[in-house]
């Protein structure tokens, strides 16, 4: 058998693999990558509303033009519809994203995309291919190679013809919900009972009712619960629209697919209203086929390991989490990007420990995913039993918890609608600081009335209160953590910090320009000072003074923003009270 070889090798060309693949090109222009899809391009692909969160990979990926070219429809807000005695939920992103926008990234549209897949999916492979990534179309992987435990290679044909062996430093596995590295590995997912079947038709010439849908200009998706579930409507241009169902499979026990999906629709008056005097039509990359109502599988499930010697999963390779927050495609570029700055990172600085990135890797991206997946159980649970006020809520405490979020316009609608637009996995929330992930999550689970956020961020406001440190003695371990602004994986330091009978994790910050030694010997010794500077006696400005000071004239006033910020991480981390 014919063996070539590559530097990469990416399984699919859906936006996980085009994004990772052309990452990979950017850091290391000199290197071969080599991208397998199956399918022809244009294809028809389920998963049509993107979230503005993601605007910041396609950025930097430098394809943001491209996308805002296209034509695709806005997509500038929610409608949900709850609970039927329930008034409809309608808010525009812009309540949420932009005062979080301008805090670094106002640059970026306020807005996200209803896309046609078969045209988002085309662009962005072809942008891959403008970056130099060889992409083999079809090209079919047909297995892996695994030589003493390490994945070097796959087995591939280009176009039907025969098969070669190709070897390579690494392959990122980008088949979406076909994993196919785990299942040749044997990686057991884990699976999270949510919906397990969508079943979706396309239709043309609907009702564009603005409170529900806005329009053609600027258009909002319209989520409605419904009894065997609930259902997406996601208008695809002025003329065609996505509507979907997402249940689970004993429903068809005792009827078709087409019978339930009609039923579902037919409970909800709006849809009834918008759907109006609309025909079906067929899907978009299979136009002039006759209209179908399409089913796919649609449980939720995530690999606990994503990475491994030589591989890494990305996109629904990795994880899938149900659609109702419409996050798969932010988390296919999230992670695209996450892996392709894992694999310059092994190649830039052998001396890394690679076992140590790949289990970051892993961790890392449980967290990405796990923000979503909390926030779809919660909603799967509560259907029943609360409305939209109630997430209102605990959408503002969430932001409160955080940092970041502190510093937005935290109004209950307003921290939802952050949510909603996908900042829930904001990496600077995330990586740098508290993030949502720990402490927002665990104060949803709790569900305390005026939880500790609140609190919080009030007190912080009083700048003469007295900190008290309740920490009784700290280690330090670490993290691995990447981001939108960097190309490589860094070692963070993780702080574990015993509180009487509690131990709280801190990541602290860590300026991106001195991720090394130095700067994380900083960060840690403003750390200690915070600490023995809160005695109950100091105010606010006084910890943050003397933790200043005690770090010299050098970069004073970045220390003094610094110390402030981790006086204000603790605060929120409960391991220093206020008084
Ligand atoms: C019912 C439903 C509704 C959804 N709604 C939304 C939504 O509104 N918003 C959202 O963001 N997400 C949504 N999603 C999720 C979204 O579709 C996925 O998260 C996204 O497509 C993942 O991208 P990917 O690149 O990982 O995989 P994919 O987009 O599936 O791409 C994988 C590619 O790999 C190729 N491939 C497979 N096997 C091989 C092989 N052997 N050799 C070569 N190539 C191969 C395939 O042809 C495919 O092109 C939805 C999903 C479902 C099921």
């Amino acid at each position: 058998m014919a063996t070539e070889r590559a530097d990469v090798i990416v399984i699919g060309g859906g936006p996980a693999g085009s994004t990772a693949a052309g990452f990979i090109r950017l850091a290391n222009p000199e290197r071969r990558v080599v991208l397998f899809e199956r399918e022809p391009f244009p294809r028809h692909h389920v998963g049509e509303s993107t979230l503005p969160e993601m605007n910041a990979v396609l950025h930097k990926l430098g394809v943001l033009p491209k996308i805002q070219a296209a034509g695709f429809v806005k997509k500038t807000g929610i409608t949900y519809k709850w609970q039927h005695d329930q008034p409809l939920f309608s808010e525009l992103f812009a309540t949420g994203v932009l005062s979080a926008m301008e805090q670094g990234r106002a640059a970026l549209a306020d807005c996200a995309f209803q896309v046609e897949r078969s045209r988002y999916d085309a662009i962005l492979l072809e942008h891959a291919r403008s970056l130099g990534v060889e992409v083999v179309q079809p090209g079919r992987v047909e297995g892996v190679i695994v030589e003493g435990g390490r994945v070097t290679g796959v087995r591939a044909s280009r176009g039907g013809g025969p098969v070669s062996e190709w070897s390579a430093d690494a392959v990122v596995d980008a088949s979406g919900q076909a994993r196919l590295l785990s299942r040749w590995l044997k990686l057991l997912p884990s699976a999270h009972p949510l919906g397990d079947l969508a079943i979706f038709r396309y239709y043309a010439g609907f009702t564009w009712e603005e409170e529900l849908v806005g329009r053609p200009e600027g258009s909002k998706i319209f989520f409605a619960a419904c009894p065997a579930g609930w259902i997406w409507f996601i208008p695809l241009s002025a003329e065609r629209v996505s509507v979907g169902l997402v249940t689970r499979a004993p429903f068809l026990e005792r009827m078709t697919a087409p019978e339930l999906f009609e039923r579902e629709v037919a409970a909800v008056p709006e849809l009834e209203r918008l759907l109006r005097g609309a025909r079906t039509t067929s899907a978009p990359g299979e136009d002039g086929a006759a209209p179908r109502t399409h089913t796919i599988t649609d449980w939720s499930y995530s690999h606990p390991v994503a990475a491994g010697p030589g591989w890494f999963l990305a996109g629904d390779a990795a994880a899938f989490i149900d659609p109702i927050l419409s996050s798969g495609i932010l988390l296919a570029h999230h992670s695209g990007l996450s892996c392709a700055n894992a694999i310059s990172t092994l190649w830039r600085h052998p001396e890394l420990p690679a076992e140590e990135l790949h289990a970051g890797y892993s961790a890392y991206y449980a967290q990405l995913y796990g923000g979503f997946l909390a926030m779809a159980q919660w909603w799967y649970q509560r259907r029943k039993v609360s409305g939209i006020d109630e997430w209102h809520a605990l959408a503002a405490r969430l932001g409160d918890s955080a940092r970041g979020a502190r510093a937005l316009n935290h109004g209950g609608a307003s921290s939802f609608m952050t949510f909603a637009a996908g900042f829930l996995t904001d990496f600077r929330f995330v990586n740098l600081g508290v993030g949502y992930g720990d402490r927002g999550l665990q104060i949803m689970a709790d569900q305390q009335p005026g939880g500790a956020g609140q609190q919080v961020a009030r007190e912080l406001l009083d700048r003469s209160a007295l900190p008290r440190s309740q920490v009784k003695s700290a280690s330090v371990e670490s993290y691995w953590s990447t981001d939108v602004e960097s190309e490589r994986w860094w070692r963070l330091p993780e702080v574990r910090l015993q509180c009487e009978a509690t131990e709280r994790r801190y990541r602290p910050p860590v300026p991106l320009a001195e991720r090394e030694e130095r700067g994380i010997q900083r960060t840690l010794s403003l750390v200690s000072h915070v600490i023995a500077a809160c005695d109950g006696r100091r105010s606010v400005d006084d910890v943050v003074r003397y933790a200043r000071d005690r770090l010299g004239a050098q970069q004073a006033s970045e220390n003094q923003q610094l110390a402030n910020l981790i006086l204000t991480d603790l605060v929120l981390l409960g391991a220093v009270t206020l008084r």
